[in-house]
């Protein structure tokens, strides 16, 4: 028999989780239930995503330059990348800043439902979370993000997944220096990380095998963990906005993808869809990026020399979902609370949202976070921080979910529009399977 294909697998594994969910809101014991006995194997499994993230960096990252053989290629594809991640975000933020004054979502909001949001969730233990975060942000200078990039200690780099931006700077300087050094005395590492780099696909490919499970086990884990969905519709006309600019999104990369790459978008998107699977499962950029790695390698065709480097990068610094959310959110919130927002106001958030979407850590809800340093750069007023955030927050979780597919497919969509600008996209990609030599070792 013909074995399911892996998202179909996946499909399955979220829609019983779905059902599984909803079911077990009906039963007294069923959120613990859901809690203690379901939702960690979901844990585990976005535990060992992370866990192969680190030695996945650097090892393809480190073969990626070293088969480069000349580092003015590294240079070409390092600023095409920046330049093209800066295009779709300033694209994204403009689209959603379009949509959210087009449609005002917040306008219509009653007194009464931002009466019962504010009192639901202004002082609840998320959104002061999130305020405290953002503070701690707030704090640093302009080129804070650059002295950051720079580590100052290569094993507490390694060592810390929230700081990949460490790992890919230390590991291109290696890569660099290992070019540097000539391809004979550069073998015997570079043959290393080959060979790290084979065994950490393949550990991606055992992980996989467990992901139908894992994402039944996290999406019913967001179910019984979700809001009262009366209020969920009261915020219909925001997320709906939200919803219809991320999907405008989608659109955008499959014209880019169609014209620039000149592959059938419908194509690509089959070929990615495990990995977008997974975003929307996981919300998380970061734990999801081995995954979109490898379909991007194995299965789009992007050489290894484009995706080591384009990807790592992307889940870190491009998100132009979390962007589009920014730049609607903080629009709505002025609307629903009656501030002033003028066109200079709305160019202010296109800036910040920016290098907001730069500085958001790829991991669930960090897009609310910078949210606020939107909010403060256009100056809406520190005391009414909780209250905005109140308002969007019972639907965060559903639109993290939606805004990390995008940035996920936007990172993948600029590594093969990369990838064909410099030749580097294949026309016959092979994609390995978790037991292509299991009868050797059996
Ligand atoms: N969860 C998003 C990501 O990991 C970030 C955000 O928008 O909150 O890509």
């Amino acid at each position: 028999m013909k074995k399911l294909e892996l998202h179909w697998q996946i499909m399955i594994g979220m829609v019983l989780g779905l059902v599984f969910g909803f079911g077990m809101t009906y039963l007294d014991w069923g959120k613990e239930f859901v809690l203690n006995w379901v939702a960690p194997l979901g844990t585990i499994f976005i535990k060992l995503l992370k866990l192969i993230a680190v030695p996945l960096i650097l090892a393809s990252l480190i073969k990626g330059i070293s088969d480069l053989k000349d580092i003015s290629k590294f240079r070409n594809i390092g600023l095409r990348t920046i330049g093209i991640y800066m295009g779709t975000t300033t694209v994204a933020i403009i689209l959603g800043l379009v949509l959210v004054n087009v449609i005002e979502p917040g306008t219509g909001i009653s007194e009464e439902t931002i009466e019962k949001l504010t009192s639901t969730y202004a002082n609840d233990e998320g959104v002061t979370a999130k305020l405290e975060e953002a503070s701690r942000q707030k704090e640093s200078g302009p080129l804070k993000f650059l002295e950051d990039m720079v580590p100052d200690n290569a094993v507490a780099a390694l060592g810390n997944n929230q700081l990949m931006l460490q790992v890919i700077f230390f590991t291109i300087f290696i890569g660099i220096s290992m070019l540097l050094i000539g391809e004979k005395r550069a073998k015997p590492l570079k043959d290393f990380f080959d060979s790290l780099n084979d065994v950490v696909l393949k550990m991606v490919d055992l992980i996989m095998l467990s992901a139908p499970f894992a994402v039944f086990a996290l999406l019913a884990n967001v179910v019984v963990s979700s809001s009262d969905p009366e209020i969920l519709l009261a915020l219909l006309k925001y997320a709906g906005v939200v919803v219809l600019g991320l999907l405008l999104m989608i659109v955008f990369y499959c014209i880019l993808v169609s014209v620039i790459a000149k592959k059938n978008p419908f194509w690509f998107l089959k070929q990615l869809s495990p990995a977008q699977l997974l975003a929307f499962s996981t919300s998380s950029s970061a734990a999801t990026l081995p995954v979109t790695m490898e379909r991007v390698e194995e299965h789009i065709g992007v050489d290894k020399e484009v995706s080591s480097f384009v990807l790592p990068v992307g889940a870190t610094v491009n998100m132009d979902g979390t962007s589009l959310y920014q730049g609607i959110a903080a629009v709505f919130i002025a609307q629903a609370l009656s501030f002033d927002l003028p066109l200079s106001g709305q160019l202010t958030i296109v800036f910040t949202a920016l290098l907001a979407s730069i500085g958001t850590a790829a991991v669930p809800g960090a897009g609310m976070v910078m949210l606020v340093i939107v909010l403060e750069s256009v100056g809406f007023p520190p005391d009414k921080y909780a209250i905005g955030l109140a308002l969007i927050f019972a639907v965060d979780r559903p639109l993290d979910m939606l805004r990390t597919v995008v940035n996920v497919t936007g990172d993948a969509t600029v590594a093969t529009i990369v990838a064909k600008s410099v030749g580097k996209l294949h026309d016959d990609p092979k994609a390995k399977n978790w037991d292509d030599h299991y009868e050797e070792v059996k």
